[in-house]
């Protein structure tokens, strides 16, 4: 009988290189079990959790999908026979997960522990109690006939997110939290989600807020997409006494996010703030911060986000004490057609308050972002969403799979430390090869194509090269179709007609030729299989007849399929986010017709 001890070594990490003292969030792994004797170390509890994962992994376990019906064991297992020695740290240290989507606790737990199974080490919870993202999953929101839409309430809501952030904890996890809402809560108006709000505003928060033409009150409505008026001191000694407050409530925060108003071209137009951009005020704020957590003792890091009004820089003013900050870019606006790298950079245009565009091609964020890294900082990471849209434009799922891929490797050179995935974190149909190959390169790999072929071997096994090639094959005809440019489904709508047929036809040979109860090693593999192709036969022909000049029965057909979705998700809902599938896809579909109907 073999005996697998588990060490923590914080000195493993020096001894990959001549650095002194080990940086917490940095992990790495030694692995040295023969014949099922031997240790399994980590730099930190939580790389000896990812250890153990690894060493399952190395002895052939699998982790197809997060929770337990997603796992598959070797089903015969001679330990005397196996050996496993395994010396690696990752390429990056940020590697995480940020909530989105709809969720319930179950599913946001199964997440959360999926994350060292794949070798992650973060999980960001939004705002204070997530709330908006479990309402959405508890009161069913979209489902047309959802028997009953029960109360959910904010109380609910902070207990799931203790229990979310227990879990965090357990595992060792970095947790970082919060993000939006700083600019709602100090001032007594609830930011738990992106709805308008109708309470009374007293006079005196009222003056605090953004003026916008002439005007101060809620932006559209909307309190998390209000800006406050930033060259207010004591506005500004508000949020500073209540973030502080707030992370003294909460000390299983590591990184705390100080993000802005949400939206764009919403910044305060009075006399006072005018002269700086809202960086020059976001800077400000952020060396307020530090300085008031130096005073209290609060040794926590402090994420900030450059993005939408943000990502023009600041003129005048840095950072004081980078070592409190991470610094963390978020090209919400890009292009997910190409990789985000480029050895062409664009000056970023010069900002007019609250008429600016946001960029979309790679050279022009790459821009923003170069001119922000001369500002000076410490530690960083990206944001960004491959995973929370853009794969829905993606049939196949290859291609977003392998900009992923590729993204993450060309982090390095722009020098990012890191990726957070803000994505739904039911993102998994047609499988999870994007979350695979997400994890993978963070901790080293560089061939995304031999991840992808490693993980449908794992999930489809002899079938696998032949679900690949079709997937391959959607994915590059979505890829012509284009969903990203909305006008040009009715500037070539000859060939984005013939590109339906192509998808079409392609879905029905598939549909004809695989036998899904078996074509998986994994049972929900084979479902999200069949469920997702059937979705998109019928989003397909929807759209072509919608861009045929059929709407009325593009219509039905779009019902039709959104309403089979809803039908199945009991089947699938460990891979596809019914609500955000139905959301974005709606809302696309509402914007394609209204481009073919208008008339030239
Ligand atoms: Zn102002």
């Amino acid at each position: 009988s073999g005996e697998i001890k588990l060490a923590v070594h914080p000195r493993l990490i020096s001894a990959f290189e001549t650095s002194a003292e080990p940086h917490p969030y940095d992990d790495a792994i030694d692995i040295a079990v023969i014949g099922g004797n031997g240790t399994i170390c980590g730099s930190n509890s939580r790389s000896v959790l990812i250890a153990v994962y690894r060493y399952l992994q190395e002895l052939g376990c699998r982790f197809l999908f997060p929770g337990r019906a997603g796992e598959l064991f070797p089903t015969e297992l001679d330990l005397a026979s196996t050996s496993v020695v395994v010396r690696e740290r990752p390429r990056y240290r940020h590697r995480g997960v940020c909530i989105e989507g709809a969720n319930s606790i179950e599913g946001l737990i199964d997440a959360i522990d999926f994350l060292p199974k794949q070798g992650m080490n973060s999980y960001f919870i939004q705002f204070q109690e997530a709330y908006t993202f479990f309402k959405r999953w508890y009161r069913h929101e979209g489902h047309p006939h959802a028997a009953s839409k029960e109360e959910f309430t904010v109380d609910e809501a902070r207990r799931y997110t203790a229990l979310a952030v227990k879990e965090i904890a357990r595992r060792g996890l970095i947790y970082h939290a919060v993000g939006h809402g700083w600019t709602c809560e100090p001032l007594g108006i609830p930011g738990y989600e992106w709805h308008p709000w109708k309470g009374e505003i007293a006079p005196e928060v009222a003056e605090q807020l953004a003026e916008i033409d002439g005007r101060r009150e809620l932006f559209h409505g909307v309190p998390l997409n209000t800006s406050l008026c930033y060259s207010r001191p004591d506005t500004r000694r508000l949020m500073v006494t209540y973030m502080s407050d707030y992370v003294e409530r909460h000390p299983d925060i590591d990184i705390l996010h100080v993000w802005l108003a949400d939206g764009s071209n919403n910044q305060c137009e009075c006399e006072n703030c005018r002269p700086r951009r809202p960086a020059d005020w976001y800077v400000m704020l952020l060396n307020e911060i530090d300085a008031e957590f130096c005073e209290r003792g609060i040794d926590i890091k402090v994420c900030f986000i450059i993005y939408s009004d943000l990502l023009w820089p600041p003129l005048e003013g840095e950072i004081r004490n980078p070592e409190r900050f991470v610094m963390m870019f978020a090209p919400i606006s890009r292009t997910y057609r190409e990789p985000f790298y480029s050895d062409r950079y664009e000056a970023p245009p010069e900002y007019y308050r609250n008429q600016n565009e946001m960029p979309r091609s790679v050279a022009a964020n790459l821009g923003f972002y170069r001119a922000w890294d001369e500002v000076g900082r410490g530690d960083s990471l990206i944001f960004d969403y491959h995973y929370m849209w853009a794969h829905y434009r993606d049939i196949g799922g290859v291609r977003i799979a392998t900009i992923l891929g590729e993204d993450i490797n060309n982090l390095d050179s722009l020098n990012f430390n890191g990726y957070m995935s803000c994505q739904v974190q039911r993102a998994m149909a047609p499988n999870a090869m994007g979350f695979t190959v997400m994890a993978r390169t963070l901790w080293g790999e560089t061939d995304t194509a031999a991840i992808i072929n490693a993980y449908f071997a794992d999930l489809y096994g002899a079938e696998a090269a032949m679900i690949l090639r079709n997937l391959q094959t959607l994915s590059d005809l979505s890829h012509e179709l284009n969903f990203e440019d909305v006008p040009e489904m009715k500037e070539s709508a000859t060939e984005k007609v013939w590109l339906c047929k192509e998808i079409e036809k392609l879905i029905e040979g598939m549909l004809r030729q695989i036998d899904f109860s078996s074509v998986s090693k994994l049972p929900l593999g084979g479902r999200i299989l069949e469920v997702h192709l059937k979705i998109w036969h019928g989003l397909a022909t929807a759209l072509r007849l919608l861009i045929s000049g059929d709407s009325e029965s593009a219509e039905t057909v779009f019902e039709d399929t959104l309403l089979y979705m809803w039908q199945r998700e009991s089947d699938v809902m460990f891979a596809l986010d019914c609500f955000n599938f139905n959301r974005t896809i709606r809302s696309l579909f509402q914007e394609i017709k209204a481009t073919i109907e208008t008339t030239v």
